[in-house]
Formats: structure tokens, C-alpha cells, sequence
């Protein structure tokens, strides 16, 4: 009846809370109350199963105890998976002597589904202390403590999930909200760090070949590398995991093959980032050992991935539209909304690391003609025609914009009046030996030069002075290019 009611207090106090701390109090104190006892510990076993760690004791001295499986009275139950006793722990081999007076011993593996999860180690200071009942009732004790155990085990497993799940969603809401690319995969990389710093993170995107590009990255990379470079040879494992479209966990082998990215890496995780269908690139995490990333950690890091394939998502949306609004709809080049932007945005750079800038205003010359001899169909083809003339004659920083009608404006960013006087002077000769299909005869643009700051220091004088020489070119007869007048005219 005694052994029916401390199992039922046992079992009320140890079940009671989800508390670790308090779970393992609980236990010690109902070892040393109701079975009397000097000494006793609770051991608990690591993740890889190699060693017992004391996390709670009472008696003489704290108990700081790391024990590898199978060593030990405790290592041998926990390996044997049955009680060890030790009546007289003096004539044990096994008993690894500590700072206490104890006499007898006795370890009791704590077993959830045929698993052990750690230890009861019972101590005291009478030799012979424990009689086969008192073991027994220790025994089926164990059994209750183990639950109680495991289930804290579980509580605060759930718990850090919450409230990883807390962080995440604050962190989608921040992502979600950056728009623009580059800044929003920088963004990303810095709070998945801040959240889960343990690791190290690296974020992919995929080019329309399948090459995937590193955008942004924690934690030192092998080789360093820029960002906006490819970082891995094809038919590399993030690539199949984004084909594959399944998380992939590389781990180092003994053979010291190493890993991808990450330096100090002992695993890597290859997280797919595909949003409706769509592979955008690929998160790769670095832990530094081998065994790094549970099943949780897996689930937690997927539910991450899934953030960051929406917020770039988003982003390339956002960029599709933006991109449409500085698009002109007949030529396909850039419209005067955009023209606007980048004048300003370039006079700005060009102010605060004093270099220079030019730009060139351009009107076709009789153009009312060509509508009127040749139809405003014709018309609007030749338009086309020559946004792709002047787009095939610039270099990439230049900036093509229809200014309006037919009117071209370009942005030569570090580009000088007397060079952007040769550009300018390239497209005039270009065009007139083109031969635009459907009209007989040559057509041929007026151009005028400005450039920054021999012009002026605002977008205003700049876009004036240009306007001016264009006045002067058409002045001067068409089919010509002109720098404002007060500067030395061009030999064209
Ligand atoms: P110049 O500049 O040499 O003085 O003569 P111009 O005939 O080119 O000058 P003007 O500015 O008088 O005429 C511009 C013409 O461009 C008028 C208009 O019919 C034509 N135009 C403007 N926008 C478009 C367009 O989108 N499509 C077509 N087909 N024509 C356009
Ligand atoms: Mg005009
Ligand atoms: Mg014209």
C-alpha cells in the first residue's frame, strides 16, 4: 500500500509540469524524501548518445558529471538498459569514485519506449543501503520520471518553436516590405542571421540558365568570392536541389571532402526558394557540425526558405512593374518618366565624386513628312527602328530615352561634352546611312550637346543648354550636332 501511494505522489509530482528545471527537482526530491538517501543525481544523454551529463544532483558535492556511454555504473545501465547496483562500491570495477562517502550505489536507466534518455543514479552511505524492492520501486519510479522528462523535453522543444515561429513571422512582415531586390536579399541574409545566428547563410538566385548567382552571404566562403558572381560549377548539389525542388543536406565525410560554400561548415543545408512553381534560387545554410540540423531545425529553415521565395517573388514582381512605368509602349526604350529620374539621380553622383556627365537631346528631322508621305503606321515603325539603332551604337551605362514624339534623349553618365560630341556625331552617321525599310530616301536627326557642370549644375540647365544646341543644329541646316554656343562649335 506504502509503494502504491509514492508512486502516486511520484507520479502527481513529476507529470505535474512541463518545467525541465522543475521536473528534475521534483524527481531528487522524492529520491531523497521518500526512499532516504545521502546522494543522488540525474544524468541526462547528449543528443549523439555518447555521453551523460549530470544536470541535477543533491548530497555532499554538486555533481558535474560527464560520463561516456558505458562507462561507470551509470554508463553500464544506460548501455545495459537495466538497473546496475553496487551494494559495495568499493569492490565495483566499474564505480568511478567521486567526493562522496557513498557506500552503495545504484543506477537506473530512465527509458521512454525502449529508449534511453538518461540516468538515475542513487546513492548511500550504508553499505548494502538497497534491497531488491526498494530497486524495484526506484525501478518503476524511473519509468514515471522518464515521461515526466521526456515530456518537458518536448514542451521546451515546442516552445523554442513558437517562438522561432514569432521570429519568422516578424520577419516576413519586415521582408515583405522591402521591395527592392538588392536591398531585400541583403536584408534577408541579415535576419536570418539575427534569428538563428548559429548558423551561417548564403542566398542564390537563379539566372534563366539555371546558374545560380550569390547574392548575399554570412560566415567566410571557400573560395571568398564577390557577391553577383557564380559561386559553383555546373550540375552543382544546389542546382539539383532547386531542379529537384527538395531540401538536401550535405554532411563532411572523414574523407575531408569538402563542402560547399561555407568554410568552417560541417554540414550544409540546400534549401529550394521556388514560389508559384517558379525557381527563384537557393538558400544554403552552413552549420559547423556535421551532425547539424535536427528534423526540426530542417522544418524551421524550410518555413524560412519559404519567406524569403515569397519576398523575392515580390520583389521581381515589384521590379516588372516599375520596370513597365519607365518603358515607353511604342518603342520599347525608356520614357521621359525615367529620363526624369536618372538625370537627377546622375547629376547627384557626379556632384559628390566630382566627375562629369553628358547628355544629348535628338529630333529627327522632318518627321511630319515621313507621317505624311508614308503613313503614321510607317512612321511608328521608323520610331522603332531607331530606338534600336541608337541602342545598338551606346554603351551599357548609357541611358536611351524617348524625351517625347519624336524626340530622343541620352544619358551619358562620366562622359564629357567633347566625347559625348563624338557619340553624338557616331548616331548622326549612323542614321543616315541606314536605309529604313519602306521609305526611299535617308532620314537624318539634328542633335545638341550639353554636359555637366561646364552647362550648369541643375537638370534644369543641363536639359536647357541641351535644347539649345539642338535649336542651333536645326539652325544650322539638320542633319548636324551641336554644343551649346558659347563653347567651341564641333568639326562635323
Ligand atoms: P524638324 O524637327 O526637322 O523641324 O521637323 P519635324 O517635322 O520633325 O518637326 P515637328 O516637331 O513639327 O513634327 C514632329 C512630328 O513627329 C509630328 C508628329 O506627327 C510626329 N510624331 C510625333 N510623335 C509621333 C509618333 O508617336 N508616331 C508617329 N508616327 N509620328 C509622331
Ligand atoms: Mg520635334
Ligand atoms: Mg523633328
Amino acid at each position: 500500500m506504502q509503494r502504491i501511494s509514492i508512486l502516486y505522489d511520484a507520479s502527481q509530482a513529476v507529470l505535474s509540469t512541463f518545467e525541465l528545471d522543475e521536473v528534475l527537482d521534483r524527481i531528487l526530491t522524492i529520491v531523497r524524501d521518500y526512499f532516504h538517501l545521502e546522494g543522488g543525481s540525474i544524468l541526462l544523454l547528449d543528443k549523439e548518445r555518447k555521453f551523460l551529463t549530470a544536470q541535477r544532483s543533491f548530497g555532499k558535492e554538486p555533481c558535474t558529471a560527464k560520463i561516456p556511454w558505458g562507462e561507470g555504473l551509470t554508463g553500464a545501465a544506460a548501455k545495459l538498459k537495466r538497473p546496475i547496483y553496487a551494494p559495495d562500491v568499493s569492490k565495483d570495477p566499474r564505480y568511478i569514485k567521486g567526493p562522496t562517502d557513498t557506500k552503495s550505489e545504484v543506477a537506473i536507466p530512465l527509458m521512454v519506449r525502449d529508449q534511453v534518455v538518461g540516468v538515475l543514479d542513487c546513492q548511500s552511505n550504508q553499505l548494502d543501503f538497497f534491497d531488491s524492492e526498494t530497486v524495484d520501486l526506484l525501478t518503476l519510479f524511473a519509468t514515471q520520471a522518464s515521461i515526466g522528462l521526456v515530456n518537458a523535453d518536448i514542451y521546451s522543444r515546442e516552445r523554442k518553436r513558437t517562438q522561432q515561429m514569432e521570429a519568422i513571422s516578424g520577419m516576413a512582415r519586415q521582408a515583405t516590405s522591402v521591395l527592392k531586390l538588392e536591398e531585400l536579399l541583403v536584408e534577408l541574409c541579415n535576419s536570418i542571421v539575427k534569428l538563428l545566428p548559429q548558423y551561417s547563410v548564403a542566398l542564390l538566385t537563379a539566372e534563366g540558365d539555371g546558374t545560380l548567382i550569390l547574392r548575399s552571404h554570412s560566415g567566410s566562403l571557400k573560395p571568398p568570392i564577390e557577391t553577383s558572381q557564380a559561386v559553383l560549377p555546373p550540375g552543382n548539389p544546389a542546382q539539383e536541389a532547386l531542379e529537384k525542388r527538395t531540401t538536401k543536406v550535405l554532411r563532411a565525410t572523414t574523407s575531408g571532402e569538402p563542402l560547399i560554400l561555407f568554410h568552417t561548415a560541417g554540414s550544409v543545408l540546400l534549401l529550394p526558394l521556388v514560389s508559384a512553381a517558379r525557381p527563384l534560387g537557393v538558400l544554403v545554410v552552413g552549420a559547423e557540425a556535421v551532425t547539424g540540423f535536427s528534423e526540426d531545425d530542417i522544418a524551421t529553415l524550410e518555413s524560412v526558405a519559404d519567406i524569403c521565395a515569397t519576398a523575392i517573388q515580390n520583389a521581381y514582381y515589384f521590379q516588372q512593374v516599375e520596370q513597365l512605368a519607365y518603358v515607353d509602349g511604342l518603342t520599347g526604350t525608356f520614357n521621359r518618366r525615367l529620363f526624369e529620374r536618372r538625370i537627377r539621380e546622375e547629376i547627384d553622383r557626379a556632384t559628390r565624386y566630382q566627375t562629369t556627365l553628358s547628355m544629348i537631346m535628338i529630333d529627327i528631322d522632318h518627321f511630319k513628312r515621313v507621317n505624311d508621305e508614308f503613313g503614321h503606321l510607317l512612321g511608328d515603325e521608323v520610331l522603332r527602328t531607331f530606338s534600336q539603332l541608337f541602342h545598338s551604337a551606346l554603351r551599357k551605362p548609357d541611358v536611351c530615352c524617348r524625351f517625347g514624339g519624336e524626340e530622343f534623349a541620352i544619358i551619358l553618365p562620366e562622359t564629357s561634352g567633347p566625347n559625348a560630341l563624338l557619340v553624338a556625331e557616331k548616331l548622326r552617321r549612323l542614321v543616315a546611312s541606314h536605309e529604313f525599310a519602306g521609305i526611299p530616301h535617308p532620314i537624318t536627326i539634328s542633335s545638341g550637346v550639353a554636359d555637366f557642370p561646364r552647362c550648369g549644375n541643375t537638370r534644369d540647365d543641363i536639359v536647357r543648354a541641351a535644347d539649345a544646341s539642338l535649336y542651333f543644329a536645326k539652325q544650322a541646316g539638320r542633319n548636324c550636332v551641336r554644343f551649346p554656343e558659347s563653347s567651341p562649335a564641333p568639326t562635323s
